[in-house]
C-alpha cells in the first residue's frame, strides 16, 4: 500500500498532508459508507430512516491544550464541543460520545472529576449521552480521544463538496477571538513564570478568554437554517482558521472564493487585543483557529432568508477559478489566501 523508502519529516507534511498520504490509496469496500475519510465526519447507512454520522478527535497535553491556563472543567467541555462541532458541520445532530483518556500519575481522582464535570455539562447542554470509552496510563501528561456519533436524514446532510460558482459564502459569529484569547493567556503565563507574584491581567477581555476556554458549537445555527428551510450547498466548521477551511471547501467543491476584507466579522475585543499585540486583525480572522464557527455556502436564491440574521455574515462568493481563494481589500486590491492551519 505504501511505497515510500525515504524518510519524510511529518512537520513538513502537516496534518492534511499526512492524512492524505495515509489514505489516498485506500478504497472503502462497504456499500453502507456514504461519505468516508476527508470531511468533517463520516456518514453511514443504517437500517433506520436516518444515516449515522461519525467523527473522532485526539487531544494531547501541551500540543492541543496547556493546563497552565486551562481549567480541567473547561478542557472537558471544550473537548466535547470541538468534536460535536464536526457533526453539526455535516448538518447533522450529535447523539452519543465515547471518551478515552490516557493519563500520567500526576492526575488525581479529583482532577479527573473536574474534567468529567466539564464533559457532563457539555453533554447536558447539547443533549448527548456518553456510551463508553477506555482509560489507560500514560508515561506523561493527558491524552484524550473522543468519538461522536450523530444522525441525519438522507436528504439533509451537507458535505464539503457541493458548492457551485456564484454560491454565497457565509460565516457564523465572529472570527479570531479564540486565537487572541490564546495569545493573551500565553502572555500572562510568561508574566507569571517570570514573577509568580503577578496575577494574570485579563481585565476587559472576558469575551476572547471565553472564546478560547469555553467555546460553543453552533447547534443554534443548524436549527435556524432548518427553520428557514435553507440547506447549505457545502459546509465545514472553523477549527483551524478561516483560510484553511476555505481551502478545503475550494478543493472538495472544485471552486475558488473571493472574500471581502471589510465583511470579516471581528469582535471589538479581538480588534483591541490584536492592536495591543501589533498584529493584523485580518490575519487573526483568517488564520486564528478554534472559533468553532460554521463556514458554509448557500444558493443565491436563499439570500433573502438569511440576510437579516445577525449571526450569519455573507463574506464573499464562490468563483469558477478552482482552488484560487482571494481576499479583496476595501481599496480593491486582491491577495491570494494561503492556508496555514495546523503544524
Ligand atoms: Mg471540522
Amino acid at each position: 500500500m505504501f511505497e515510500n523508502s525515504s524518510k519524510t519529516n511529518l512537520e513538513k507534511l502537516g496534518e492534511f498532508g499526512l492524512i492524505k498520504k495515509l489514505t489516498e490509496n485506500y478504497t472503502p469496500k462497504n456499500p453502507d459508507l456514504i461519505k468516508g475519510i476527508g470531511d468533517d465526519a463520516a456518514i453511514l447507512k443504517t437500517n433506520s430512516e436516518k444515516l449515522q454520522v461519525i467523527s473522532t478527535d485526539l487531544m494531547v497535553e501541551n500540543i492541543n491544550f496547556d493546563l497552565a491556563y486551562t481549567p480541567l472543567k473547561h478542557l472537558g467541555y471544550k473537548a466535547v464541543v470541538s468534536n460535536i462541532s464536526d457533526i453539526y458541520a455535516m448538518n447533522a445532530t450529535p447523539k452519543f460520545i465515547t471518551i478515552s483518556v490516557a493519563l500520567s500519575s500526576k492526575y488525581t481522582l479529583e482532577a479527573m472529576e473536574e474534567f468529567y464535570t466539564g464533559i457532563y455539562l457539555a453533554c447536558e447542554k447539547y443533549d448527548i449521552d456518553i456510551i463508553g470509552g477506555d482509560t489507560n496510563t500514560s508515561p506523561q501528561g493527558l491524552t484524550i480521544s473522543i468519538t461522536v456519533i450523530g444522525e441525519v436524514s438522507p436528504d439533509k446532510y451537507v458535505t464539503r463538496s457541493g458548492c457551485k460558482p456564484n454560491d454565497l459564502l457565509c460565516v457564523t459569529g465572529d472570527l479570531g477571538g479564540a486565537y487572541m484569547g490564546h495569545q493573551l493567556m500565553e502572555r500572562e503565563k510568561r508574566v507569571f513564570l517570570a514573577n509568580p507574584e503577578m496575577q494574570p491581567d485579563l481585565e476587559g477581555y472576558d469575551y476572547i478568554v471565553g472564546r478560547q476556554l469555553k467555546p460553543e458549537a453552533r447547534k443554534d445555527v443548524i436549527d435556524l437554517l432548518s427553520e428557514l428551510s435553507v440547506k447549505p450547498t457545502s459546509m465545514i466548521d472553523i477549527s483551524d482558521g478561516l483560510a484553511s477551511e476555505l481551502k478545503h471547501l475550494a478543493l472538495e467543491s472544485n471552486v475558488g472564493f473571493n472574500i471581502y476584507e471589510e465583511k470579516l466579522p471581528v469582535d471589538t475585543q479581538t480588534l483591541e487585543m490584536a492592536s495591543e499585540f501589533n498584529m493584523d486583525a485580518t490575519m487573526c480572522a483568517l488564520n486564528g483557529g478554534e472559533d468553532f464557527e460554521l463556514l458554509f455556502t448557500i444558493d443565491q436564491a436563499d439570500f433573502e432568508k438569511i440576510k437579516s440574521n445577525m449571526d450569519i455574515t455573507v463574506i464573499g462568493y464562490a468563483t469558477e477559478q478552482a482552488n484560487i481563494c482571494q481576499l479583496i481589500t476595501p481599496a480593491g486590491n486582491q491577495f491570494d489566501i494561503k492556508a496555514q492551519g495546523w503544524n
